[in-house]
């Protein structure tokens, strides 16, 4: 059994009610987050989530609103007396501006810096990320302005979970979400590399997901109270806009 938890759930500019999305998954003692786009220590505190027992990072995609916490996230795990390697997954492209950027940092001098193993996530369909005994990860390309993944997280009970990254609707994450027990489209709006939320409604009846979390989603209550009926336009099952620290319990 795993807990699923919505760290944030905003479009690239969040507010003080919505951070930019961004997840963890917390089983045990493995704590996997997915995306860092901002200061994560005291939103993984708010969920009652210790930062400096995160194991594992995904990073969807190197935009801002992805991935700019990492340094204070990095530096404050550091500061905190971290010696535990800490596992960072990320397509090639990803992985390599992260280095330049903590290149930026003069990351090579924090002395006693805890080890950060880095794993390619190749670019292909349904292709394997990472597996523990409880679940399995696999990331397929999404379409967006950089090179991007979603990625699948496989429960041993049978259960999925999908999160599409930024993306504009594709067969590659339709294909990805295809069963899912929950499914988390963004729904930023119907523009380029992006998705609305009719459309993400579109790919969750296409894969045969059984509900729907929009993210990414604009913050205003007005944009926010139409997303649902928009998705449902398109998708007959559960439709759920999602809001910060929302949490579910999966693979259970
Ligand atoms: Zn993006």
């Amino acid at each position: 059994m795993a807990e699923w938890i919505t760290l944030g759930t905003a479009n690239a500019v969040p507010d003080e009610a919505h951070a930019n999305t961004h997840f963890v998954l917390v089983d045990g003692d493995r704590a996997l987050l997915v995306d860092a786009p901002c200061d994560v220590v005291p939103r993984l505190q708010q969920a009652g989530i210790s930062p400096w027992h995160l194991t594992d990072i995904i990073l969807t995609h190197f935009h801002p609103d992805h991935t700019a916490g990492m340094p204070m996230l990095l530096m404050d795990s550091w500061l905190q007396g971290r010696r535990t390697p800490l596992h960072l997954y990320g397509l090639d492209d990803v992985l390599t501006r992260l280095q330049q950027m903590m290149a930026l940092y003069r990351w090579e001098n924090w002395p006693d810096f805890f080890p950060v193993v880095f794993h390619t996530i190749p670019a292909a369909r349904r292709a394997e990320v990472m597996t523990t005994p409880g679940w399995q990860v696999t990331a397929s390309p999404g379409v967006h302005h950089v090179p991007a993944v979603g990625i699948r997280i496989a429960f041993a009970n049978g259960e999925a979970l999908v999160y599409s990254g930024d993306t504009a609707p594709t067969e590659a994450i339709a294909e990805l979400a295809a069963g899912a027990d929950y499914l988390f489209h963004e729904a930023t709006g119907a523009m380029e590399g992006h998705t609305s939320a009719a459309q993400a409604g579109a790919i969750a009846a296409r894969a045969g997901a059984k509900r729907l979390y929009l993210v990414h989603t604009a913050t205003d209550a007005a944009g926010r109270s139409r997303l649902a009926a928009e998705a449902r336009k398109t998708f007959g099952g559960e439709v759920v806009v999602a809001d910060d620290l929302l949490r579910l319990t999966v693979g259970a």
